[in-house]
């Protein structure tokens, strides 16, 4: 069940992508999903009027908050810390890991129970805790599937939706002592909710993620539908929180619009069944709740793309998962392909900050560029623009450019860029054009039929027997 950070290098990104493409039955199910994804997030926007307005509200307190993270971060931890919230900073995985560690071996911890939360998933928190002899729990319906089947997730909302039905039951039936094989979901369900009843209760820790925090009041918000978050931040003695440190917001009244945002483009609901405002431990008094709380803000990457102000876009990413629904990448290949905790258009634009440009620039090019999740982004990042910049600073010579990411100039290639400086030639010079142009439509015949990664999908490339110039001439009366 351990989940461990992998870096997958570009032939692993084509390997598994063709693997799914080849799968028709993947596909079916992935195509499905997201269709009716998209239907239900349709259905929640009816009046575009709104839908605009609401999207450049969003847009501005994400770029308002960003602008002001670092007070932000400094009001945060200073009202946590009145509320009795301890904050722990973290800039790497391995660091926000020994944190937690070091909390769950002074509590003499052996089951930590999880809330969804894919910062942690980011980290490889289950790993870190395996090996040191704790267990991690995932609680989620959809995690606990996966964690279940030794996988990760490959959707940041539903992280099991690559499973059938079939699939999900012969897990259960495979994996959970003394059941038997059943498709009927409901049962399912009840079956697996069994199993997290037992587990709530034994776990000395609850881990959970966080979808906004707020500055002003030191309030930590956890948006969820199944109630096991709430449950894990309130049942085990001991909560930890743990999230990127740019999801500060200042006022709680910006959280409304955002939470509004995030709800009807994630999951198409108008809001969801539950949504928890956690502002510190049991109070004296108080007849539940933990006696610690503990919050781990980690940077892994954050600062760097912060650092850039057409970078820092990424991070109003408010981690709604439509961008996803909405690409046509995506739709065929499903998350597992990407090989990051963070699928799709935001993985793409998010994982080179986390993991270097050098091993993740293969994602900024597994895009149509359709504009798609641009279109849908409840907080308008300009997802297209940021990758075509991923693509150009992986495509640079290092030397010629003040390389803004580890891996810059890494898609770089001799042939690659013999064959741009051609073209570059080419195209700038009329005569040469016209020259090439010609050469190419007389000497047709001898184009090749296999094209190297084209042709593998598609029909091969054949130049027109006559160029537009000379169609044109023939046109003039
Ligand atoms: S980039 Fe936009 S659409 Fe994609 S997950 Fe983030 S907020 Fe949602």
């Amino acid at each position: 069940m351990s989940q461990v950070i992998k870096i997958h290098p570009m032939e692993d990104f084509k390997e598994r992508s063709r693997g799914v493409l080849n799968d028709p039955g993947q596909r079916k199910n992935f195509r499905g999903a997201m269709d009716f994804l998209m239907a239900k997030r349709r259905a929640q926007f009816p009046d575009p009027e709104e839908l605009q307005g609401l999207r450049d509200l969003g847009s501005a307190i994400r770029r308002y908050s960003l602008a002001h993270l670092p007070r932000l971060l400094e009001q945060l931890e200073a009202k946590l810390t009145a509320n009795g919230v301890r904050v722990h900073w973290a800039q790497t995985p391995d660091e926000a890991n020994a944190i937690a560690l070091g909390i769950a071996q002074r509590v003499k911890a052996k089951r930590i129970i999880k809330g969804k939360s894919m910062v942690s998933e980011e980290v490889g928190f289950n790993h870190a805790m395996e090996a040191a002899g704790i267990e991690a729990f995932e609680s989620d319906m959809g995690e606990y599937i996966v964690q279940l089947a030794g996988e990760t997730p490959s959707h940041i909302i539903m992280p099991a939706i690559h499973k059938t039905k079939q699939e999900i039951a012969k897990l259960f039936a495979d994996e959970i002592a003394g059941v038997a094989y059943t498709e009927d979901v409901d049962a399912l369900i009840r079956i697996g909710r069994k199993v997290l009843r037992h587990k709530f209760a034994d776990a000395d820790i609850g881990l959970s993620g966080v979808n906004f925090c707020v500055a002003e009041t030191g309030t930590l918000c956890l948006v969820e539908n199944e109630g096991n978050g709430r449950m894990c931040t309130t049942v085990p003695r001991v909560h930890i929180a743990i999230t990127g440190i740019e999801k500060v917001v200042e006022k709680l009244e910006h959280v409304p619009p955002l939470y509004s945002l995030l709800s009807r483009s994630a999951t198409g609901q108008a809001v969801t069944t539950y949504f928890n405002l956690i502002s510190g431990p049991r109070q004296p008094g108080e007849k539940d709740g933990p006696e610690e709380v503990h919050l781990i803000l980690l940077d892994n990457g954050r600062t760097q793309a912060y650092a850039d102000e057409e970078l820092r876009e990424t991070l109003k990413c408010i981690r709604c998962g439509a961008c996803m629904n909405h690409c046509p990448v995506y739709a065929r290949i499903g998350g597992h392909a990407y090989g990051t905790t963070y699928p799709g258009p935001i993985g793409a634009i998010i994982s080179p900050h986390m993991l270097g440009l050098d091993a993740t620039y293969p994602l900024a090019f597994a895009s149509t560029l359709c504009g798609a999740c641009v279109e849908v982004c409840p907080v308008k990042i300009p997802i297209t623009d940021i990758l075509v910049r991923l693509r150009n600073e992986a495509q640079a010579r290092p030397d010629s450019m003040e390389a803004t990411l580890r891996g810059s100039g890494a898609a770089r290639t001799t042939a690659g860029t013999a064959v741009w400086s051609v073209w570059a030639q080419v195209y700038s010079r009329l005569g040469l054009y016209k020259l090439a142009s010609w050469f190419m439509s007389r000497g047709r015949a001898l184009s090749p039929t296999e094209q190297g990664a084209w042709t593998r999908s598609r029909t091969p490339l054949i130049p027109a027997p006559k160029r537009l110039r000379d169609l044109l001439k023939d046109r003039k009366p």
